[in-house]
């Protein structure tokens, strides 16, 4: 096995600076890390200059060559506080966390930590983000102390940016997480939704209350189904599903209604309690709305929908129109007598 073989790509990424500025054309020193393995040349670096160019060809065993581009001295970022105006944009690309503040108040970069890497220069919309010499790194008295103060910041930068990536992830998976639960939750709904509408009748198979034999239980059960449906509505107003079955469970009931007023039920069926003037001008009444909501959903389908809930919302009218006629006619009659 040859020297370079047994080398790990944690090997090299020790000897690179860390400032995580993508300058190389990798997101991170790790990643040039990985690709320096698989044979990426070892001088595209800029912050980490000749020097890294060197390491890297020793540990390697590779010629040292000259860097692509001009080495860079270590630098740090600068608010221009008065000037910002709090958009986090700078937040957002920080590879390090480096910067400190909340939407819409000012923001400010911690020196200590700031690797220099000009990443939040960019996305600052303001342009209020200066790069200078590092402070700290202006400090240092002789070749000991910047070698120290490099390693130093080579160590945060690589523990601030793997610490930065791992909350990303988590992040990532609990927004991941949540959008499962409402999948989850809107499946749910909408199955509860499929239960409770299965006893509306549909046009073509009516009579879906339980034939009890009984027009006062078949009422109570049809109106426990509309209110059901109108609470639904009420959350949720653009359920096309539920409008069609509320629709047709209140044609039932006026259906029921004007049957029991008008004398038209079956024989041997209980017909509605009251023949009075009052129970017909509510029957009336009700078909009268739901002649209204029936032109609404029509006029609904012809903005959004097409040809197939055009016709269906046609038929309602048509179903709604002769049912206020029955109800009319049946007043008409009461009034006359
Ligand atoms: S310091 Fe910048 S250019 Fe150098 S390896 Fe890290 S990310 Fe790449
Ligand atoms: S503050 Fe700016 S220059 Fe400093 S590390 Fe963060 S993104 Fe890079
Ligand atoms: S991107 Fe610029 S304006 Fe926005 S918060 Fe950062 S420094 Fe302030």
């Amino acid at each position: 096995m040859s020297a370079s073989a047994s080398i790990t790509v944690t090997d090299i990424d020790h000897l690179l600076p860390q400032t995580q500025c993508g300058k190389c054309g990798h997101p991170g020193c790790r990643p040039y890390a990985e690709a320096i393995v698989e044979g990426e040349a070892i001088n595209r670096c800029p912050p980490g200059g000749e020097t890294t160019v060197a390491e890297l060809a020793e540990l390697l065993a590779r010629p040292v060559i000259p860097l692509e581009v001009d080495a860079e001295s270590p630098k740090a970022a600068i608010i221009r506080e008065d000037e910002c105006i709090g958009c986090t944009k700078c937040i957002q690309a920080c590879p390090v966390d480096a910067i400190l503040g909340a939407s819409k108040q000012m923001h400010t970069v911690i020196e200590a930590e700031c690797t220099g890497c000009e990443l939040c220069v960019a996305p600052c919309p303001v342009d209020c983000i200066d790069i200078v010499a590092h402070p700290g790194w202006q400090a240092t008295r002789d070749e000991r102390e910047q070698k120290d103060w490099l390693a130093r910041r080579a160590e945060l930068g690589r523990q601030r940016f793997e610490n930065r990536n791992a909350r990303l992830e988590r992040q990532r998976q609990e927004k991941e997480a949540r959008r499962r639960e409402r999948m989850q939750a809107r499946r749910q709904s909408r199955d509860e939704v499929q239960e409770q509408t299965a006893p509306v009748p549909s046009t073509s198979a009516p009579a879906t209350p339980k034939p009890t034999g009984n027009a006062r239980a078949r009422k109570a059960a049809i109106s426990a189904t509309v209110r059901r449906l109108e609470k639904r509505l009420s959350v949720d107003p653009a359920n096309q599903e539920d409008q069609n079955a509320l629709e047709q469970a209140r044609q039932q009931l006026a259906d029921l209604q004007a049957q029991g007023e008008t004398g038209a039920a079956s024989p041997g069926r209980d017909t509605a309690p009251s023949s009075t003037l009052n129970s017909l001008r509510i029957a009336r009444s009700a078909a009268k709305q739901r002649l209204a909501l029936a032109n609404r959903q029509l006029a609904h389908a012809r903005r959004q929908r097409g040809p197939e809930e055009i016709d269906a919302a046609q038929a309602l009218v048509a179903r709604a129109e002769k049912t206020w006629q029955d109800a009319c006619q049946a007043l008409d009659n009461a009034e006359r007598h």
